[in-house]
């Protein structure tokens, strides 16, 4: 059980961030909530759980708005126990179209966001002596595709940053680990069926068929709930010796 145990899980408000705050929530975590989707459904789901949920609106691209983030979840609950790093955007482009504000926004929300996160959760954690940091990375993280060069770069870069907290943390109670998906039918990837569906003239069913087979053998969907569950078994007891991990659950994508 994580009752007594507080959750900030960034970008929360919809897909997987959302699945996690609400397993995390079934287990009795209080949640903070954030991102930019409809947090009065979020929290009301939350809330029927019979815990405290907490929503606040940091841009995760803002330093300053990442720190506010911190700051109010340790005035709300306490400290924040287990910390998920999961607000992410995606770009689709060659390198040499790929719009440089694009990459910077990906750089930011993808990768820096959860250094600045972790850099100020890290010190409560370290005094309570027990944390878990949960990074959302992807596939991607562990192998590339074609036209998404920020978003790999930012993934692989994330779970850089989950090996060297994993390590300076070592001889602690708070352990930092990487989940990678592969594709989950979320907001974020019905804009690339749509869009693969409007760029070859076929159906969404097509396009979605079409998307899985590309690359996920298993030709299903992960899901929300699914990755969720893991990430409570990352907060679990058992889970303590898992260090630096990037755990995939991706349908056989990356065994391929
Ligand atoms: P989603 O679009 O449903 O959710 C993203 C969340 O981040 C939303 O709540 C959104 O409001 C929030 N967000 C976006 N920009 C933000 C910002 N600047 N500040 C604060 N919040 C912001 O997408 P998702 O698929 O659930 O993605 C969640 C994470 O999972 C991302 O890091 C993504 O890269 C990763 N991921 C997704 C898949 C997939 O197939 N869907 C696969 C692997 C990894």
């Amino acid at each position: 059980t994580l009752k007594g145990k507080t959750a900030l899980v960034t970008g929360s408000t919809s897909g997987i961030g959302l699945g996690i705050a609400l397993e995390l929530a079934a287990q009795g975590a209080d949640i903070v909530l954030n991102g930019f989707g409809d947090a009065q459904a979020a929290s009301a789901q939350i809330e029927a759980l019979g815990v405290r949920v907490a929503y606040h609106p940091a841009d995760m691209s803002k330093p300053d708005d990442i720190a506010a983030l911190m700051a109010f979840a340790a005035q709300t609950f306490g400290a924040v126990d287990i910390l998920v790093n999961n607000a992410g955007i995606q770009h689709v482009a060659n390198v040499e179209d790929f719009p440089p504000e694009r990459w910077d926004a990906v750089i930011a929300i993808n990768l820096s966001a959860s250094f600045h996160t972790s850099r100020l959760a890290i010190p409560a954690m370290r005094a309570r002596n027990w944390g878990r940091i949960i990074n959302i990375a992807s596939v991607h993280g562990l192998v590339a595709s074609r036209q998404k060069s920020a978003y790999v770069a930012a993934k692989h870069g994330l779970v850089g940053l989950t090996k060297v907290s994993a390590l300076e943390l070592a001889e602690t109670g708070v352990t930092c680990n990487a989940i990678c998906p592969g594709w989950v039918r979320t907001p974020l990837v019905e804009a690339q069926i749509a869009a693969r569906a409007a760029a070859e003239g076929c159906s969404l069913l097509e396009a979605q068929r079409e998307l899985l087979a590309e690359k996920q053998p298993s030709h299903e969907f992960v899901t929300p709930q699914q990755l969720g569950q893991l990430a409570v078994f990352l907060c679990s007891e058992a889970a303590s010796q898992i260090r630096g991990a990037a755990w995939n659950m991706d349908g056989g994508w990356v065994a391929q």
